[in-house]
Parts: structure tokens; C-alpha cells; sequence
């Protein structure tokens, strides 16, 4: 059964390969894309306008490709973790957020990251391997709240510009009418800038896109954030602003703010000079300690005068809240090997 290959993350191309691979005729590939993505059955025998013999050719070569997670542990406050097989012999995680009437899943590309942000424990196991988009796809269709999902936010393990070829096939699974057929404006793709994927991303999709700055002066960034050396966040900035962000698609700023570190008037002030004229929104985010990390959070009272100071310069700043820190599932928490806490 290992050598199978799954069905599920291909697009309908590919299925049309699959398809003349497997002697039937092009229009099953639509059939497949029905089972798959609409239907979403876990075996091919489900897929019962495909004739015997073509199932049975199938089979041979493919399943379907459904995991489910191997653990669930739920927050007191309604969040849930669920870890699935990774890449490189390393569990992912995907976190699902309630809030009144949305569902958030956040799901993972890489296991572990090769980006290495001090701040992140997903960056301090290093890499292993990129997600497929058979495992990205499968977060979303196999957590037990998929039907449920309003928001798919790709702010999970891994930088997704660095595994580019499988978000851009998730994405088209998402939102292609032979797929999951949901609008570009429920999903997100956050990621540090890496900009020559990010122009690709911009320019072949219409997703909600966010970029985490951290802070506006480089030599800073760079100490946090060692990816500001090859791309600095000026240049990122000034690709953003080259795009239309008023409209069909949002542009969010992520912001961690750390004590005694980029949460003074002076950083609120360059950050306001930093985002001038790009259509965006910031996150101020809470920083949730993780161990070997000697960065501390900030008073509530800081970020609410860092918030005012932005919002007074012109720039729409909020306080994002903070969602399921006693399983580990908040930002910057993802490890993907701790046990997490059982429901
Ligand atoms: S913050 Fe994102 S890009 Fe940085 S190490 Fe963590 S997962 Fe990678």
C-alpha cells in the first residue's frame, strides 16, 4: 500500500494524466476531481461511476491518500491541534480556531523550516522535508471540523515561498470549480517575503496575503529574523505596493511584540514610515515564551499605546487575539514532536 501514490492533491491536469495513464477516458478526471474534492471519499471503490475495470486499474497505482491525525488535543479555550505524518520522519500540525461563526484551520507546508526566525520553535527544529500537496490538502479535508471551515490560513510549520510548486497546487485545489471551489478571499498565505515566490503568488492567485516584519530597522530584523539579509523588508514592502491590496485581496502586517525589544514609540513611528502608502493592515501580536528563547512579551498596556500610536499615524492596527497557548498551538508554538496535551 506504500508505493500507491495519493490521488488527492493532484490538480485536474494531473488527474487528466492520471486518467490516460490508466486507459480511461479524459472526462474522468472531472469524475476523480467530483470524489476527491466534493464527495471526498477515502477509496477509490467509493468512486462508483468509474467503471470496475478502471478502479481496478487505479487501485493498482493510487489511493486516495486520506491520514487521518494522529493526535487531537483541544484548548480550554475551543482551539484544537491536530497532528498528522510530516516529512522527514517529523509529525506537522494543523491548528483549527473557532470564533463565532468562522473555523480557521492553520495549516502547515514544511516540516520544521529552513528560515530559523529566533523567535519560532518550528524554525529551531530546522528542516525536514516540504510538505506534498497531497499533506497540505489533507489537513484540510481530514480534520473532524472540515465541512465546518470558513478561513484556511497557511501560517503554519514552514515558510509556504519555500515549498512554492505545492501551495500554488493546494491553492488550485481550493478554490478551482472542479475542486473545493471556495473563494481566494477565505485563504491566506502568510510568509517572511522571499520575493521572487512572493511575485508569483501575487501575480497566479488572489489570495489574502500577510508579511512578517517584526521590525521596521534591518539590523534589527536581521538579528531576529536572519532572512532580512537576502531579502530585506524595504524590498518586500516595495514589491506589496506595487499590487492592488484595496479591494478584492487584503495585505496584513504580523507584528510579535516583545518587551524592552520593538515595542517603544520609536519603532510604531518607523513602522508608520516603513507601510506608507501600502494598502495594509498590522497585527500586533503577543509573543508566547518557548524555551532557549530569552525574548519576553510585552504589557498589555504597551501594545495598546503601540496600536493608538499607529492607528493616530494613519496605519489601522489591531491586537490580535491570542487562541490556544496551554496546547502549545499559538504562534510561534508549532513543534510538531512535543506530545501534545490529550483532549
Ligand atoms: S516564523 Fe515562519 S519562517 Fe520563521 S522559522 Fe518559524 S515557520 Fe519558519
Amino acid at each position: 500500500m506504500d508505493s500507491l501514490k495519493p490521488l488527492i492533491g493532484l490538480t485536474l491536469e494531473r488527474l487528466q494524466d492520471v486518467a490516460a495513464e490508466c486507459g480511461m477516458p479524459r472526462f474522468a478526471a472531472g469524475q476523480m476531481a467530483k470524489w476527491l474534492y466534493d464527495k471526498r471519499v477515502t477509496t477509490i471503490d467509493d468512486m462508483t461511476n468509474l467503471s470496475k475495470t478502471a478502479r481496478k486499474k487505479l487501485g493498482e497505482r493510487y489511493c486516495v491518500g486520506r491520514e487521518d491525525p494522529k493526535m487531537r488535543a483541544v484548548s480550554v479555550d475551543g482551539t484544537a491541534k491536530y497532528l498528522f505524518e510530516g516529512a522527514g520522519g517529523r509529525d506537522i500540525e494543523a491548528v483549527m480556531i473557532p470564533d463565532r461563526d468562522r473555523a480557521t484551520l492553520c495549516i502547515s507546508s514544511q516540516a520544521g523550516c529552513k528560515m530559523n526566525c529566533y523567535f519560532c520553535m518550528t524554525g529551531k527544529q530546522g528542516w525536514h522535508g516540504n510538505l506534498s500537496a497531497a499533506q497540505i490538502i489533507n489537513q484540510v479535508l481530514s480534520v473532524p471540523e472540515s465541512a465546518q471551515l470558513t478561513n484556511i490560513v497557511f501560517m503554519g510549520m514552514g515558510e509556504p515561498m519555500d515549498n512554492l510548486d505545492a501551495v500554488l497546487d493546494t491553492i488550485k485545489i481550493l478554490t478551482a470549480p472542479w475542486g473545493l471551489a471556495w473563494s481566494p478571499k477565505r485563504i491566506t498565505v502568510s510568509s517572511i517575503g522571499k520575493l521572487k515566490e512572493l511575485k508569483v503568488l501575487l501575480d497566479t492567485t488572489k489570495v489574502h496575503i500577510a508579511i512578517s516584519v517584526h521590525s521596521p530597522f534591518s539590523e534589527e530584523r536581521g538579528r531576529l529574523m536572519p532572512v532580512e539579509k537576502a531579502y530585506p523588508v524595504k524590498e518586500v514592502i516595495g514589491l506589496l505596493r506595487g499590487y492592488d491590496f484595496a479591494h478584492q485581496r487584503r495585505l496584513s502586517v504580523e507584528y510579535i511584540m516583545w518587551h524592552g525589544v520593538n515595542s517603544d514609540m520609536r519603532h510604531a513611528d518607523a513602522l508608520a514610515r516603513l507601510l506608507h502608502g501600502a494598502d495594509c493592515r498590522v497585527n500586533l501580536i503577543r509573543f508566547h515564551a518557548i524555551p532557549g528563547v530569552e525574548l519576553k512579551p510585552c504589557a498589555e498596556q504597551v501594545m495598546v499605546q503601540f496600536r493608538d500610536r499607529l492607528n493616530d499615524l494613519g496605519i489601522t492596527a489591531t491586537i490580535r487575539a491570542s487562541r490556544g497557548e496551554d496546547i502549545m498551538a499559538a504562534c510561534g508554538m508549532l513543534a510538531g514532536k512535543a506530545k501534545p496535551k490529550q483532549e
